[in-house]
Order: C-alpha cells, then sequence, then structure tokens
C-alpha cells in the first residue's frame, strides 16, 4: 500500500506498510537516512557520474552498462561503513512485525477499511482486507482494475484514485 501523498499532505499517523523510497537505512547498524542526503552523498562520491547516465525506468530503477557500472561507489552508512538500502520492503522480504502489529491495532480500532488504488496482489496488504472482513469491519476499494479482493467485498468502485479523491476532498 503506498501512502506517500498522505505523507505529502501533512498527515502524521500514516503506517507506510512496504516503507517509502524517502529514507535509506543501513543493513549493519540500522541506521536511518533521509533519502536526499544520501542523494547528496551519490553525487559527490560520484561526481562523472551523470544523471542521464541511463535510462530511468517507472519503478525508480536505471539501467546502466555493467562498464558504467564498475564505476560507481555506491554511498554506505555513516555510522558504520554498512551497505545502504532504500527502506522498502522488497519483494521475498517480510513486513517487520512491529508495522504489522500497528496496522492490526489500528484496524481494531476502526469500524471500516477503504483501499484506494491497490490491486492488493501482495499478500501483506491482502491480509489486512482477509482481517477486516473477519472482524465484521466495513471494507470498500476504489480501484480502476480489479483486485484480489473484488469477490470479497460489498462495495467495490472502479474509477481512478486521482478522479473520485478531488471529489471527496
Ligand atoms: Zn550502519
Amino acid at each position: 500500500m503506498h501512502f506517500k501523498l498522505l505523507n505529502k499532505a501533512g498527515s502524521k499517523e500514516v503506517v507506510e506498510l512496504h516503507g517509502s523510497a524517502y529514507r535509506v537505512m543501513c543493513l549493519g547498524c540500522k541506521s536511518n537516512y533521509d533519502r536526499g542526503y544520501i542523494q547528496e552523498k551519490l553525487k559527490d562520491t560520484n561526481p562523472n557520474f551523470k544523471e542521464d547516465s541511463g535510462i530511468i525506468r517507472p519503478d525508480g530503477d536505471v539501467e546502466i552498462s555493467t562498464e558504467r557500472l564498475s564505476e560507481f561507489l555506491p554511498p554506505t552508512c555513516d555510522n558504520c561503513g554498512g551497505i545502504l538500502k532504500p527502506d522498502i520492503v522488497f519483494f521475498g522480504d517480510n513486513v517487520p512485525r512491529p508495522r504489522v502489529n500497528l496496522v492490526n491495532e489500528n484496524l481494531l480500532e476502526g469500524d471500516s477499511l477503504l483501499i484506494l488504488g491497490s490491486s492488493l496482489t501482495v499478500f501483506s496488504a491482502y491480509r489486512i482486507v482477509l482481517k477486516a472482513l473477519e472482524t465484521n469491519k466495513n471494507v470498500a476499494i476504489v480501484n480502476i482494475g480489479p483486485t484480489r479482493a473484488d469477490e470479497l467485498v460489498k462495495l467495490k468502485i472502479r474509477v481512478r484514485c486521482g478522479e473520485i479523491l478531488p471529489l471527496i476532498c
């Protein structure tokens, strides 16, 4: 589930189920960094590596040749020199347990669950819908395409979130 827009709007009580590309974490000591800070370190340690070195894919990945890759120096953790990665749950990783617990606590406190702009293909998100239904919550989905839970919920609105949300807000 993607909550970036909620954060940009100033929401403070947002749970980013799959993390955020705006943060970077150290795999060694678990230090956290702002992505902007790491971006500056990237530029400083790779002054000859221009941003137009490759084609940026929709997922943010950049294709570069093996030859160019050998020139690239990834930034390391200021604290321990460890390997850095975006603070994102990648495919095959698990959502951290404290984050799952927080989502479950929020779910139990509410009486309804509104899914916006997710296909619920990833099980960690689909599981939230299942939990909501098991605990008799009202569940509605707004998504332009089919979702994994379409057959399970009573209300599904097939529209782009960008079209309907401005009408609500
Ligand atoms: Zn570290």
